[in-house]
């Protein structure tokens, strides 16, 4: 068998880290931590209990939240649909909507959704470096504008928004702000007891947990609002109903509490990493970075690659990566956030986004600019 590609794709989803597993499987079997935390009257649940509370108080430690304002969910795609309908829905009069085109399908299809129910809605443009920019959003705002929503990081292009400086705006407007920050745990300074952000959307798998859990953090500004869309039991003080899934918050407490932040150890060795990738892909002719050149986290790199006879799907035995998100891969089509950065259709099926991450090696780096490299000269000479 040929050996497996090199994973060049920890924006799509990351290994679950070891660490990680040791205390997920914890909570399997039947000499494990089983039993159902909502069963009050014995041990076997109280245990369980204890454990999703203690997974609860490491999420919020990561994300500078009060535990109690955090809901399970199943990933990040329900927490923006909960976030966003949750309010619409609270709110009872439809109103205005500020989102913008570079979002995940995750929020533009909810939005989509709010659009059919009678909401009016703004999908902000990027500017040309990518970025969602506070003059932007305030210059948006309008009378009757009640909910925005922004990502923290794309996910395709690795570009930061700063949500902090945006919701002081929204905040002193008198609209909520939702997050998702699905890509920015571990990676950008989250600290929602002193950032103005009343939503915000959590995944555990982007960041070495298991896949199926996520949470949504609910600000005291939007919980009065908050309406459930899942009922059933009353679970997560009535905001989402349903059997909690022990093991795997228990796994994306682990994961949290393991996350990374800006300026450690794994931080600085995935900049070394980041800046080894770039400069060696960018050396290759006809190699250019989408979205801004700073403002960026230094996981992900989306390069749009126009020399003659380039095939990025040609790429993807020996390294895998994405040559769409893999959000938009179901449908095929080219991708939505370089089409609104001002790629053309040819541009934008020329780019890849190349994601590295936790267990990334610099022999894994070397070799990936060496099979661009073979991928950007092979095609060119058959050209010729
Ligand atoms: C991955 C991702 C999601 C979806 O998260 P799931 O937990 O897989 O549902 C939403 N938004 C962004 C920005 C993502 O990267």
């Amino acid at each position: 068998m040929p050996s497996a590609p090199l994973y060049f794709d920890y924006a799509a989803t990351t290994p679950v880290d070891d660490r990680v597993i040791e205390t997920l499987l914890a909570c399997l079997g039947r000499q494990a931590n089983f039993g159902n935390p909502a069963s009050s009257g014995h041990a076997y649940g109280q245990a369980a209990r204890d454990a999703v509370e203690m997974a609860r108080q490491q999420v919020a430690e990561r994300v500078g939240a009060t535990p109690a304002d955090l809901v399970w969910t199943s990933g990040a795609t329900e927490s923006n649909n909960l976030a966003l309908k949750g309010i619409a829905q609270g709110l009872g009069q439809p109103g205005h909507l500020i989102t913008s085109q570079l979002e995940h399908k995750a929020v533009l299809d909810t939005v989509a959704e709010l659009l059919r129910l009678g909401w009016s809605v703004t999908r902000l443009a990027p500017d040309a470096d990518g970025l969602i920019q506070p003059d932007a959003v305030q210059a948006a705002l309008r009378d009757d504008t009640r909910l925005v929503s922004l990502m923290a990081v794309n996910n395709e292009l690795g570009t930061i928004t700063d949500f902090a400086a945006i919701g002081e705006r929204v905040r002193e407007h008198g609209a909520l702000l939702h997050v998702d920050a699905a890509q920015a745990v571990g990676k950008l300074a989250i600290d929602l007891g002193h950032q103005a952000v009343d939503l915000m959307s959590f995944s555990a798998h982007k960041v070495y947990g298991p896949k199926g859990i996520g949470a949504l953090y609910v600000g005291p500004r939007a919980r009065a609002l908050m309406r459930a869309q899942i009922h059933g039991g009353g679970h997560e003080q009535g905001l989402r109903s349903g059997t909690l899934a022990t093991h795997q918050i228990v796994g994306m407490g682990t994961a949290f509490a393991l996350a990374g932040q800006p300026g450690d150890n794994e931080h600085q060795r995935i900049e070394q990493l980041s800046a080894r990738l770039r400069k060696g892909l960018l050396a290759l002719p006809d190699v250019s970075l989408n979205g801004s050149a700073e403002q960026r986290i230094p996981h992900t790199l989306n390069l749009c690659i126009l020399a003659k006879g380039f095939n990025s799907t040609a790429l993807a035995s020996e390294l895998a990566l994405s040559t769409t998100s893999a959000c938009n891969s179901a449908s095929n089509a080219a991708s939505h956030v370089l089409l609104a950065l001002g790629l053309d259709e040819a541009q934008a099926r020329k780019s890849v986004r190349v994601s590295i991450g936790r267990f990334t090696t610099e022999a894994e780096v070397d070799k990936a600019i060496e099979v661009f490299a073979r991928a950007i000269t092979s095609g060119a000479n058959a050209l010729w």
